[in-house]
């Protein structure tokens, strides 16, 4: 009987192919083996995902692997069928899904070779103590379901400090003890030390970890003693919700609020949502963690999805941070030329844990020093030649560059539009808060933490390890500053603005503005004295920003909760955006509205609401114009089978729209 293999290529398509399988082969070539096959007149990777006797075209027409690309079968059944899972639910190619899965050693297709890079060690976390009796009360539930090897999954709700770390480390020992595997996803390898630090400290080489500095030859080993359970702890960013775990019984998402679990790219999937499936379908406990819930995950809490579980103190019962406002627009009236960077009463807060000898971190989601240069008489302002967005000024460099896609130029001296001599540099980067800083705390050490001091390998380890051994009194930087970072010596924390990520045009940007100051504001007193926190806003008012001063997530959930409702945004609606890309303009809209017009006359569209065709917020990006066509609906049904049918529109597009990329976001993280 000839054997023949359906093989998912990483292409755009949401179909298998068949291939015979040679003799030669043989045996080798079983489900979730990677293989090359001849595809067109080209080879292509591909990966096996089942084997028939028939094929689905007549035999002689089908073709023969041509070679098995790595020796052993890289995915299991279950990881098999996780994926088609993720295929269908993300409209995506179960080729690019199983692609995005593996990590960049297994890869069958050329790649750039990456700088090998060991990942930093701080020497931060903290060595383990004994439980709190509130740490004891979460982690009972926890530890039950592990032993009942039924599904169960539980949102642990805890403020910052309050010893989640802890929580899981126990967690994952009651899962080893019991002979099971325990996957722990992290947002950002790079900006969790903290978790990834502990888990080495509590499990030595029983644990593998998936960073991006890892050698070809390290992921592999990583990967096969993942699936013969080697070892028992995996710990990894998004990507690693695919290892192979035969014996899973643990999945902890730390941070699990954070966007870095959503794929920007196709296959557009989210690495909570596929966790939660996957412990589903093994019977395993899944811990989705964090600081400030996601509105998906609180909800679902709400509904009995997720069980809710709270650690609402700190540990060693430390009191959280005071949190004050500053109004801006006050300071504004009475400020001297050019915009407040700090205002009086931060800068005299400063001024007093600098007499202290305490440490300050100070927050600004800006880098570069203005992110818009404009000319005073005609309003002129410099822009990225291929993206619609301001060019940001970097002093030392001279430059101006662009944010998104990274073109530089240098620094124009006189408007290019009317030729005046009356350019000047609007908004704060991090880099004008470091000359403020300068000027006004002469002998205070700063050190600044962004994507620009952070460049060269090692650097940013430098950075925190000098602040942690306390070099510097002000750590002043970007997001960086905000994310896990545990410095006893720091009593007070500024946030220079806190409006920057409440003006982005997008459903979710008092969300994320919530999470971001809690999470900055976490930050402060976490030694034994009490911290302070002070946030600069024009929008003192802002619910986002009030319930962020009081840290208190629920009322911030209740009143976010009632927008969202009333607009059938998600969790109270499901989305689904449509993209649409290309660098003709009017050919982009024309596809746009050919697909969308096609879609508001399906049948059964009564529940949907859609929104445009429009051009996104960031309408150009590296020189491609962006249109998006976005539906929501009570119900998934019903905006899923109007992607079918978009697929099977754009199956049959006219020939004009050859040009035009057309990709679909399920639950999409912004609309931006
Ligand atoms: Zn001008
Ligand atoms: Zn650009």
């Amino acid at each position: 009987v000839e054997r023949y293999a359906e093989v998912a290529v990483p292409l755009p398509l949401r179909q298998t192919f068949s291939y015979r399988i040679p003799d030669e082969l043989g045996e080798r070539v079983g489900r979730g083996a990677q293989v090359e096959v001849p595809f067109g007149r080209r080879r292509q990777p591909g990966f096996v995902v089942d084997l028939t006797e028939a094929p689905r075209v007549p035999p002689e027409r089908v073709k023969a692997i041509a070679r098995v690309t790595y020796p052993e079968p890289v995915f299991d059944p279950p990881i098999l069928e996780l994926a088609e899972w993720v295929a269908e639910y993300y409209v995506a190619s179960i080729g690019e899904v199983l692609m995005a899965a593996l990590p960049g050693g297994l890869r069958a297709e050329p790649r750039r070779r990456s700088r090998t890079r060991e990942p930093e060690r701080l020497g931060l976390a903290r060595a383990p103590s004994r439980l709190s009796a509130a740490q004891e009360r979460v982690l009972a539930p926890i530890t039950a379901s592990i032993a009942a090897e039924r599904y169960a999954a539980f949102l642990l709700f805890g403020v910052t400090g309050s010893g989640k770390t802890e929580v899981y480390v126990r967690a994952a020992r009651e899962a080893l003890s019991r002979g099971g595997q325990v996957l722990v996803l992290v947002p950002e390898i790079g900006l969790s030390y903290q978790v990834v630090e502990r888990f080495r400290m509590a499990f030595g080489d029983r644990v593998g970890v998936f960073h991006s500095g890892l050698t070809k030859r390290a992921r592999q080993d990583t990967w096969r003693a993942a699936r013969t359970q080697e070892i028992g702890v995996v710990v990894g960013a998004r990507s690693s919700v695919f290892t192979p775990l035969p014996a899973l019984k643990l999945i902890i998402v730390d941070e699990e609020n954070d966007a870095a679990y959503k794929q920007s790219d196709v296959p557009r999937y989210h690495a909570r949502e596929v966790a939660v499936i996957r412990a589903q379908r093994a019977n395993a406990t899944v811990v989705l963690g964090g600081a400030t819930p996601s509105m998906e995950s609180f909800a679902n809490a709400r509904r009995g999805k997720f069980r809710l579980l709270t650690l609402p103190e700190r540990v060693d019962g430390r009191s959280p941070a005071r949190v004050r406002v500053e109004d801006l627009r006050a300071e504004e009236s009475t400020a001297r030329r050019g915009p407040v960077i700090l205002s009086r009463s931060l800068a005299s807060e400063i001024a007093e844990r600098l007499a202290r000898r305490e440490q300050i971190i100070l927050f600004l989601n800006r880098r570069g020093y203005a992110p818009f240069v404009q000319c005073r008489h005609c309003g002129y302002v410099a822009r990225c030649r291929d993206c619609d967005v301001s060019l940001t000024y970097h002093r030392g460099r001279e430059s101006l560059i662009c944010h998104y896609c990274g073109f530089e130029r240098s620094n124009i001296q006189e408007c290019e539009k009317c030729g005046m001599i009356r350019i000047f540099f609007g908004g704060i980067g991090t880099q004008r808060v470091e000359e403020e800083l300068q000027a006004l705390f002469p002998r205070a050490r700063v050190l600044r933490l962004d994507h620009d001091t952070t460049r060269r390998a090692g650097s940013h380890g430098r950075i925190l390890g000098a602040f942690a051994r306390r070099r510097a009194d002000i750590l002043l930087g970007t997001q960086m500053v905000a994310k896990g970072l545990d410095f006893p010596n720091v009593t007070f924390v500024g946030v220079i603005y806190a409006d920057g990520s409440l003006n982005i045009p997008d459903f979710r940007s008092s969300e994320r503005t919530f999470q971001l100051l809690t999470q900055v504001a976490g930050r402060a007193g976490r030694g034994r004295r009490a911290g302070d926190v002070v946030l600069q806003t024009y929008y003192p008012d802002h619910y986002a920003l009030r319930a962020a001063a009081a840290q208190d997530f629920v009322s911030f959930f209740e009143h976010e909760a009632r927008n969202r409702r009333e607009l059938l945004y998600p969790p109270f609606s499901r989305m689904v955006n449509l993209l649409f890309d290309g660098g003709v303009e009017e050919r982009v809209i024309g596809a746009a509205s050919w697909v969308a017009d096609h879609l508001r006359r399906q049948p059964g569209g009564e529940s949907v609401r859609f929104m445009g065709p429009a051009p996104q917020p960031l309408s150009r990006l590296r020189g491609k114009h962006r249109w998006h066509f976005a539906m929501r609906a009570p119900r998934h049904a019903a905006v899923r089978a109007l992607c079918e049918a978009a697929l099977d529109r754009w199956a049959s597009r006219e020939r004009r729209f050859a040009s035009v990329r057309f990709s679909i976001d399920v639950d999409p993280m912004d609309l931006l």
